[in-house]
């Protein structure tokens, strides 16, 4: 399981930092930056609550 970001749809709001901080954040340029694209189970409610929150459906698990 991974997760996968459509980086041209992302607006860099940064909610899903908010909601996954140990998977994902901003960086100075306000590029989103996943810590790493494998996700196992332990942070599979992480990453579905990034998914959720994201409000132009950037992120999605593959
Ligand atoms: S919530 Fe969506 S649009 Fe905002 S930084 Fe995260 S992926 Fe990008």
């Amino acid at each position: 399981m991974k997760i996968v970001l459509d980086r041209p749809r992302c607006e860099g709001h940064g909610l899903c930092e908010q909601a996954a901080p140990q998977l994902m954040h901003l960086d100075a340029d306000g590029e989103l930056v996943l810590h790493h694209e494998e996700i196992d189970e332990a942070d599979a409610a992480l990453a579905n609550a990034a998914v959720r929150v994201c409000p132009v459906t950037a992120l999605r698990i593959a």
